[in-house]
């Protein structure tokens, strides 16, 4: 529904593609769960836990949109949807 709302609202308002999708990577990072908690949990020294990070992934609305930003702009540091850099490397191996 909000996606559909954005588009209408996008095409009656002569945004350009770009303008639209940062409006909508706009939208999921204000409900980033760990911006509101230790940002450091989210990029710890190698061989550092991810324990509390991915504890809090678990609990935050936007994980799926978080995960997909991350695997599209190949991201290469720091725990993105709960999901380390190694384990993001495998799922988009796995993925194809
Ligand atoms: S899934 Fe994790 S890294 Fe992504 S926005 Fe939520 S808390 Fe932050």
């Amino acid at each position: 529904m909000a996606d559909d709302a954005i588009l209408r609202g996008a095409a009656a308002g002569g945004m350009t593609l770009d303008e639209l999708f940062g409006t909508v990577e706009q939208e999921w990072q204000d409900q980033a769960l760990c911006a509101q908690t230790d940002p450091e949990a989210f990029f710890p020294e190698k061989g550092g836990s991810t324990r509390e990070a991915k504890r809090i992934c678990k609990a935050c609305a936007v994980r799926d949109e978080c995960l997909e930003y991350a695997l599209e702009h190949d991201e290469r540091f720091g725990i993105w949807g709960g999901l380390s850099d190694r384990e993001r490397r495998r799922l988009k191996k796995q993925l194809g």
